[in-house]
């Protein structure tokens, strides 16, 4: 007998018809012989809605504490039709809040990190012989308030859950077949990747691949838990994401391109003509920083305008824009550089594989693929495992289908979407 995490994400849920059958896949997987307990998201764009109707009552960014109060309500609905679609087939279910399931947070609201889980209400449902269903995305603070973990937050919930639980996988279902060699909501000739390392894995979800949480890899990753990551509409195998990546004789030395991950929502910050001294960067990025927000790339060089001061320029998400640039700005003054200059609409293209370092054709086969296509390159940054540049935002996709094409990733057949609306 397996303990399995079956969690379901918003697109699996849309509506009733979709809710019975997650229900039946749910109850069928019990029925093996298997414990299960499940991880739910709201239904379809319900987080969606919600923050939009929270848009309509706050002219200004909302409480926080009552913006969690209000997303967390997403999955409660979710938690409570499942457990209902499965006592209907048959099967004891019972249904639990984040709080229920003693997933407990820090008091960051919006973006709050687990600090321990509980699950002890869960694992005596699954004693029983029942299924238990969690809410996904929240939890309760060290403050007893709800929290939330941040949008996609449910794989996250899920994961925990998984590693708190000892489960022996963490079936992730989705509106997608598995994990792809690129998003095939753009590049519907994406091929299938059947096994994946976590390592790629959290390259991918770290530069858009917004199929999996990043922080679920990552605690996936410290917990050894293995992801088994597919569709709630098919049978088909999925994608397995392994802690170690299994070499065949032909491809031991073989640059193997795993993927292209993408992320449309960047804006670039540059300050010009910075004094060129030592404690420069740290100051600037430290400011950026303490204002909470996360700096992706970050390029230093030699000043256009002079070879006495130097020129940084960071990436961050589109959202944090304009704090960003006004952390920037309150420190012109004292360091007593030149201007802050901002772009909007920026995009980023990562390819990902193993043995990028040791093999230097492909960062030029990457570089001449995106000559072909037109598309200017604004930074580049290398990891052992990856290679990312920047664009602008209206040449991602076509830069994204071109790399995809040059490094003969294409399948012959098209990906299937099932649902979901990709917001
Ligand atoms: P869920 O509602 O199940 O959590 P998400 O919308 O969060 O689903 O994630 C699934 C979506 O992730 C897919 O519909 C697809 O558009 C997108 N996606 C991005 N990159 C990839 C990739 N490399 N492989 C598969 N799907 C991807
Ligand atoms: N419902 C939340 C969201 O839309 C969490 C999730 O789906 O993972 O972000
Ligand atoms: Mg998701």
């Amino acid at each position: 007998m397996a303990l399995i995490v079956m969690k379901f994400g918003g697109s699996s849920v849309a509506d009733a018809e979709a809710m019975l059958r997650v229900a039946q896949r749910v109850v069928s997987t019990h029925r093996e012989g298997n414990q299960v307990a499940v991880v739910v998201s709201a239904m379809g764009d319900t987080t969606d809605d919600l923050l939009d109707l929270a848009a309509q009552i706050t002219p200004g960014p909302p409480p926080e504490r009552e913006l969690d109060m209000l997303l967390s309500a997403g999955e409660r609905i979710s938690m409570a039709l499942l457990a209902m679609a499965i006592e209907r087939l048959g099967v004891p279910a019972k249904s639990f809040t984040g709080a229920q399931a003693g997933m407990v947070t820090d008091t960051s609201h919006g973006h709050a990190r687990l600090l321990e889980v509980q699950p002890e209400r869960v694992r005596a449902t699954l004693d029983a012989g029942g299924v238990a269903i969690v809410a996904g995305f929240q939890g309760i603070s060290t403050d007893d308030d709800i929290t939330t973990l941040g949008r996609g937050g449910s794989d996250t919930t899920a994961v925990a859950l998984a590693a708190a639980l000892d489960a022996d996988v963490c079936e992730i279902y989705t509106d997608v077949d598995g994990l792809y060699t690129a998003d095939p909501r753009i590049v519907p000739t994406a091929r299938r990747v059947t096994r994946l390392t976590i390592e790629e894995t959290l390259e991918m979800a770290a530069h858009g691949a917004k199929i999996l949480h990043l922080r679920a890899v990552e605690y996936a990753r410290r917990f050894t838990v293995p992801l088994h990551v597919r569709s709630s509409f098919s049978d088909q195998e999925g994608t397995w994401i392994l802690v170690g990546r299994p070499l065949t004789e032909d491809t031991m030395e073989e640059p193997i391109i795993s993927g292209i991950a993408h992320d449309k929502s960047l804006g670039k910050v540059t300050a010009v003509g910075i004094p060129d001294r030592p404690g420069a960067a740290a100051t600037v990025v430290g400011a950026v920083a303490k204002a909470g927000v996360s700096i992706d790339m970050i390029v230093q060089n030699v000043s256009t305008s002079d070879a006495e001061t130097s020129d940084i320029s960071f990436t961050i998400p589109e959202a944090d824009g304009q704090t960003a640039v006004a952390a920037i700005r309150a420190l012109q003054d004292e360091m007593g550089f030149a201007d802050v200059l901002y772009t909007s609409h920026v995009g980023k293209l990562s390819l990902v594989g193993a043995g990028m370092r040791s093999n230097p054709s492909v960062a030029s086969e990457l570089f001449a693929a995106l000559a072909d296509a037109g598309v200017n390159i604004e930074m580049i940054s290398t990891s052992e495992i990856r290679i990312s540049v920047i664009c602008d935002q209206a040449d991602l996709e076509r830069a994204v289908r071109a790399v995809h094409t040059a490094f003969d990733l294409d399948a012959e057949e098209q990906a299937v979407v099932y649902g979901g609306t990709g917001r």
